[in-house]
């Protein structure tokens, strides 16, 4: 049986260029890059030319790259670095769609004291921005807003927020794990003060992820110990993945613009195929809006969980709007802060696309898709 891959928003495959990047670490090249002699001194040069090449993918300066274990640890540093450096600024602002890499660091937060404003999103995800201005206050130490939602992939206007928070002297941090390498980025022209990014979204391996931080910026490290990224973080680096996440941003500068081409078509045509041949089906998000791989369809009294069963016996991997809470299936709190209904959030599924879906893939997809939902329709107890 075939796997079709459609699920790229939760990891993607590592790019053959980027394993062949990595594998000499794995092997002869051991050295420590924090070593006086050459036979680590050539592995340091690895690590440097990594960060000009992530520098160059976002329009940074090298010495702006801070390079991290993942997306969820840049998010945490943003937050914590923040904090520390503004102790008299006593509140957040983010959204209720976060991922919770910041959702639940705010609110960890708020427990410590501070004060914190979740903004809401419209039935399509999209946040009010006088309720965004109406936020913004002179106590405000920090602003994280989301480049791009995981799971419906809505596009927020990152540009506008950030300018309004840097005329208010206040930072801007934001979650753009989603965003790099599927949209163009550049921090010459944006204003944010921090953005926080994942190899493994972008055909790296898990487990290396980026903090940048621009230059002038106050900064606290979270890790503390030794010296390594320039006193910013603590801890060996990691090498091998350092030099793999370089190759995959090389790449993601490289083909950016026929790879967007590539999977909104492929994703267009298997979000209209699905919706023409499914009865009471309807995409979540804002289409106007959204990266470029990503739909997240609603199918009317079905259970996400089922459908992603029956779509597995089929190889095909997908995600659902849902998360088992306590043995309930709850829907997402993405769909739930836009109030989309139960009987179409519970049936809600997410299909991300990449530089590797093919057409025949998308094919076979819109081939099996109809009878899952059919079959499970049959035997829901969720009738109108
Ligand atoms: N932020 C967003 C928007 C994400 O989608 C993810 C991962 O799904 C993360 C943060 C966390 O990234 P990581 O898995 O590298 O910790």
């Amino acid at each position: 049986m075939q796997t079709v891959y459609l699920d790229n928003n939760a990891t993607t495959a590592v790019a053959p260029e980027v394993r062949e990047a990595i594998l000499p670490f794995l092997g002869e090249l051991y050295g420590n890059p924090s070593s006086m002699h050459s036979f680590g001194g050539q592995v340091g040069n690895t690590v440097e030319t990594a960060r000009e090449r992530m520098a160059a993918l976002l329009g940074a300066s090298p010495e702006e790259i801070l390079f991290t274990s993942c997306g969820s640890e840049s998010d945490n540093t943003a937050i914590w670095s923040a904090l520390q450096t503004r102790p008299e600024k006593r509140h957040i602002i983010t959204t209720r769609v976060e991922h919770p890499a910041i959702l639940s660091v705010a609110q960890y937060w708020e427990r410590q004291g501070y004060r914190l404003t979740l903004l809401s999103v419209d039935g399509k995800g999209r946040l009010d921005m006088d309720e965004y201005a109406a936020a913004l206050s002179d106590d405000t130490a920090l602003v994280s807003i989301m480049f791009a939602n995981n799971e419906v992939g809505n596009i927020y206007p990152i540009q506008r927020m950030a300018e309004m928070a840097r005329e208010r002297g206040i930072l801007f941090h934001t979650d753009a794990v989603q965003a790099v390498g599927k949209c163009p980025i550049d921090l010459g022209k944006l204003p944010v003060d921090m953005l926080s990014l994942s190899g493994h979204k972008l055909h790296a391996p898990k487990g290396i992820g980026v903090l940048y931080i621009r230059r002038g910026m106050r900064f606290r490290p979270l890790l503390r110990g030794g010296h390594q990224e320039g006193g910013r973080r603590a801890g060996t680096e990691n090498v091998p993945y350092i030099a793999g996440l370089g190759v995959a941003a090389e790449l993601a500068q490289q083909h950016m613009e026929e790879e967007r081409q590539h999977v909104s078509r492929l994703r267009d045509r298997l979000e209209q195929g699905l919706l023409a041949s499914i009865p009471h089906s309807m995409v979540n998000g804002d289409i106007e809006n959204r990266l470029p791989n990503t739909t997240n369809i609603a199918f009317k009294n079905v259970e996400g969980e089922a459908i992603l069963l029956m779509l597995d016996r089929l190889g095909i991997c997908a995600s659902s709007g849902s998360a088992c809470t306590s043995g309930s299936l709850e829907p997402s709190h993405v769909l739930r802060a836009m109030g989309v209904p139960f009987t179409y959030a519970h049936g809600s599924v997410r299909l991300s696309l990449s530089r590797y879906t093919t057409e025949s893939e998308v094919d076979y997809v819109l081939a099996n898709f109809p009878k899952v939902i059919e079959t499970l329709r049959a035997i829901s107890p969720f009738k109108d």
